[in-house]
């Protein structure tokens, strides 16, 4: 059983209720609803479609609605493509446009207040560089060193420069509310640049469905976003290293590195982290991934991340559940190498990992949880959770026997389903000690196929269950 997630995403290739039910059972964890495409009929057929599935497979599939964001844009252009010459200078406006050349529109409001000499602008995905040379009120003068060609809205980046404060935008705003009400697991924010845009986003939800409030995935796709990681992850509920418009954003061999500092800042918050984008670009059209995909997926599950995406590879490829296939041997193949010689693989990165003083007495205890079960030559944990977060605070430290959340809310599923290693089960609320431990046997022995005389760690919390978890069980089969 693969400990890592896999997000695959929907669309055109993967929109029936079988080629649903083939992802699933390929390996699927969850799925993703890219806002950017589709319109909200689309969508909801698509959230209809999974809930079939999951109905008959008998097992929460995890949703994740992706909003689209501020991403900028060029406005539209009055020759549209337009090719510069090596050198040409050009004049940016803020609008959208069309403006006459040498005009160029850009759809960025406030974005003339925050452009300087020197800025670097790029456009598409980076092959046309814009230095700017000097700003005015109402224009920016660059130049394009290299030239290239440019189209009507075309993405448009701004490394390095502070950008002007965004709100979601009215798209964003219906699509949030659509797919709030479809009672979707995640919410993933696109471009997001301070934990500000997550707190908006927060309040948001909450004056629409009070009662209704599904996770808040932070996707990292901005250099800003990485300067603020640290108020971001604790705002959010997870993140996305999104390495898509990350790497237009960042220079493209800093992404490695930045991959695996926000893995830890991730998992130091005890917060999912997902790792999107080119995962196995190839299997759009190729049957097969190539060795170099191969090689990043297994790198993207020891650097620890808790979920794999697929982007086009599942929405509009050739071969979507190939993919997902290869997605989950490639993590069944490179998981037993975490725990060579780790009681808490992945740990010693800038001060212990287990330290109690990160998440109190509950860490503690699910430190004590992973050290019991290795002590012990335990089969399974088995973690009762309300809001999930025992669960959190057992999964981070990537135990080796596998993890089984026990809870009573419909809304931890959903967590789980972006979350390394937990399979998950609903339990009536509030179960006294003897009641959990029965309860833990007989699902360890569906779940994991456990047989008698097995042990298993089991977490409480004591007299009853819904308290702060402060006791450690050993139940044997
Ligand atoms: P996108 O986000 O697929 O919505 O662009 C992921 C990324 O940018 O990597
Ligand atoms: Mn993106």
């Amino acid at each position: 059983m693969a400990r890592t997630r896999i997000l695959a995403t929907l669309g055109p290739a993967t929109s029936t209720d079988a080629q649903v039910r083939a992802l699933v059972g390929a390996g699927a964890d969850a799925v993703r609803i890219n806002c950017s495409h589709g319109d909200d009929e689309q969508h909801r057929s698509l959230l209809a479609a999974v809930e079939r599935v999951a109905n008959e497979v008998d097992r929460h599939v995890t949703t994740v609605a992706d909003l689209q964001g501020p991403k900028h844009r060029l406005g539209a252009l009055e020759s549209d493509p337009r090719t510069l010459a090596l050198g040409e200078k050009l004049e940016l406006v803020e609008g959208p446009g069309p403006s006459p050349s040498p005009e160029v529109a850009v759809n960025v409001p406030g974005i003339l207040r925050a452009l300087r000499p020197g800025s670097t602008v790029l456009v598409g995905d980076a092959a046309v560089e814009l230095r700017i040379i000097s700003v005015e009120a109402s224009r920016a003068i660059a130049e394009a060193p290299r030239g290239g060609t440019i189209a009507s809205h075309h993405g448009i980046y701004f490394p390095g420069t502070p950008l002007p404060e965004t709100s979601l935008a009215p798209k964003d705003l219906h699509d949030l509310e659509v797919m709030v009400r479809e009672g979707v697991d995640w919410i993933a924010l696109s471009f997001v640049t301070t934990a500000q845009d997550l707190r908006r986003a927060r309040d948001r939800i909450h004056d629409l469905h009070p009662d209704q409030l599904p996770r808040l995935l932070a996707k990292i796709e901005r250099a800003e976003a990485i300067r603020h990681q640290v108020p971001i992850v604790e705002a959010a509920d997870g993140i996305m290293v999104a390495r898509g418009d990350l790497g237009i954003e960042l220079p493209l061999q800093d992404l490695p590195v930045v991959q695996k500092e926000l893995i830890f800042a991730a998992r130091r918050a005890a917060k999912p982290c997902v790792v999107a984008t080119q995962m196995l670009l190839s299997m759009v059209h190729a049957s097969r991934p190539t060795r170099a995909e191969v090689s990043d997926a297994a790198n993207a599950v020891l650097d620890g991340a808790d979920c794999l995406m697929l982007s086009e590879e599942t929405a509009i490829g050739e071969h979507p559940v190939e993919a997902v296939r290869y997605l989950r041997e490639i993590a069944e193949a490179t998981e037993p190498s975490l725990w060579t010689g780790n009681e808490f693989p992945l740990l010693g990165r800038e001060g212990d990992l287990s330290g109690n003083e990160l998440h109190g007495d509950e860490g503690a205890v699910a430190e004590a949880a992973v050290r019991l079960a290795a002590r012990i030559g335990a089969r399974a944990i088995v973690v009762p959770t309300h809001s999930g977060q025992t669960a959190r605070l057992v999964a981070r430290l990537r135990p080796k026997p596998p993890l089984l959340v026990l809870t009573s809310q419909p809304s931890t599923f959903g967590l789980t389903g972006l979350r390394w290693g937990a399979r998950t089960r609903s339990v009536p609320a509030r179960l006294a000690l003897d009641a959990l431990r029965e309860r833990a046997r007989t699902a360890v022995i569906e779940e994991f196929h456990l047989s008698r005389g097995d042990k298993v760690v089991l977490t409480a919390g004591y007299p009853v269950e819904g308290r702060p978890t402060n006791l450690l069980n050993v139940v044997e089969v």
